[in-house]
This record gives C-alpha cells, structure tokens and sequence, in this order.
C-alpha cells in the first residue's frame, strides 16, 4: 500500500539519504534540502523514517 509522507524542511540538513535510497518519493528543492514528490510503499516507510539522521521524514 502507498503512504503519504512528509519532510520538515526545517530539521533535514539536506544529507541525501532518503533522495538517494527513494527517488521515486524524495528529490531536493532549489534549497539543498529533500521535499516530496511521490508516495511511499508502505514497506519502506519505517525504514525511510528510521535512516534519516535528522528526523525530519514523517507520515501524513
Ligand atoms: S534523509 Fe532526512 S536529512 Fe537527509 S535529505 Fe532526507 S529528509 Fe533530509
């Protein structure tokens, strides 16, 4: 199943992680940091959430 998700552009500190292991749900933003642009498998979600160093990845 697809999961919305979400970024707090304030906490990422733009590391990539989730760009490179998701590109299909995360890209940068003309400010270096990841924003959203797809869902999400519902699979990986918790995976996503818990690689990213920040925090900032969040379900919808
Ligand atoms: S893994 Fe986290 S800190 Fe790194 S680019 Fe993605 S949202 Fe930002």
């Amino acid at each position: 199943m697809a999961v919305k998700v979400k970024v707090n552009a304030e906490a990422c500190i733009g590391c990539g992680l989730c760009v490179g292991s998701y590109p299909e749900t995360f890209e940068f933003d003309a400010d270096g940091k990841a924003t959203v642009i797809g869902e999400m498998d519902e699979a990986v979600v918790d995976e996503a959430i818990g690689n990213c160093p920040a925090g900032a990845i969040e379900k919808e």
